[in-house]
């Protein structure tokens, strides 16, 4: 067997420790100036059609505490299916691997509200972060939760220590009036047996998860406990190494829509969006960033977020690749 040894020349030179974070965010905010505005904001839910387009927010937090940002980095949005990492993540701390007779790890390569597999894969959504499969997760919360709700909002407090962040009960009334594909899809779930509570109450639940409000700089911090190995941001443990490496894992195959391989190709970490413009990536024992940009392209990612997201990687050479 041969080993392989970076010289010291070598290792001197690697990215991370030089890297002046501050800098290249605002390069960044300068370079995709051109761009925003760009871009869809998601109409299906009417209260997010009000968002100005014209937003951008970036920051990013390394894992010993420093935090760098640009732009409406502090400004709250709706963080819509970056929810489905958190309540995935109390999900497992309820049930451990069990989830995932219900639930499956493979990428749909099909939109985030498809109905579609579902019919041919008899209501076992094909992962945790397509709207199927989050109702799922919802519904094993509800079950095994007393005041399951509150709990996640409990949990996003607990990994974020920022204790006055809230459901915002204007966006969840919206989508629970517009919300029909997700109504066909807890339904068609419940169908298959694959739901144990009433899927009216499911909905109710995930629309209020959807529904949390939050800054680039809060999702920062509430995602750190995924790039230091379960351990948060106020030194809690929240969940075991092993764990937060299955979810990483996942947010890197499935984190970003139909549009996951191509994330992987330009960004090169586990990102995790949301229709509400948001974008959170890991890059584990590193740092957590976050982008807001509410036009969204094609396949519902921010089109702005996922253009910076590969500047910052490709700027500092820092991915998982
Ligand atoms: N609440 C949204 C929905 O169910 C979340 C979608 C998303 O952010 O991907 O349609």
């Amino acid at each position: 067997m041969m080993a392989v040894f970076l010289s010291s020349k070598h290792s001197d030179e690697l990215p991370m420790a030089s890297t002046d974070f501050q800098t290249v965010l605002e390069e960044i905010h300068q370079e995709v100036q051109p761009l925003i505005g760009q871009g869809e904001v998601a109409s299906y839910i009417p209260e997010l059609a009000c968002v100005p387009g014209h937003k951008f927010g970036m920051a990013l937090l390394t894992c010993d505490g420093q935090m760098f940002s640009v732009g409406d980095a502090a400004e709250r949005f709706s963080i819509q299916s970056i929810s489905k990492v958190l309540s995935l993540a109390l999900a497992i701390q309820q049930v451990g691997t069990s989830l995932w007779k219900r639930v499956g790890r493979e990428p749909s390569g099909s939109a985030f509200n498809s109905l579609v597999q579902l019919e041919s894969e008899e209501g076992i959504p094909r992962n945790p972060f397509i709207n199927a499969g989050a109702l799922v997760v919802t519904d094993v919360i509800l079950t095994e939760l007393e005041e399951a709700t509150q709990t996640v909002l409990n949990f996003v407090h607990r990994a974020s220590g920022v204790n006055d962040i809230a459901f915002d009960d204007s966006i969840a009334a919206s989508e629970k009036l517009a919300g029909y594909r997700n109504v066909a899809l807890a339904n068609f779930i419940r169908a298959f047996d694959n739901l144990d509570n009433e899927p009216a109450d499911v909905l109710a639940a995930y629309f209020k998860h959807c529904s949390i409000a939050m800054s680039c700089e809060e999702l920062a911090k509430a995602f750190m406990f995924l790039a230091r190995n379960g351990t948060g941001i106020t030194g809690e443990e929240l969940l075991s190494a092993e764990r937060t490496k299955y979810i990483n894992a996942l947010m890197l195959t499935c984190g970003t829509y139909d549009a996951v391989g191509d994330f992987a190709y330009r960004v090169g970490l586990p990102c995790k969006s949301g229709v509400g413009g948001g974008l959170v990536a890991v890059m584990p024992r590193e740092f957590v960033v976050c982008t807001w940009s509410p036009g969204l392209d094609k396949r519902g990612n921010s089109l702005v977020g996922g253009h910076a997201l590969d500047l910052l990687t490709s700027k500092t050479g820092i991915s998982v690749f």
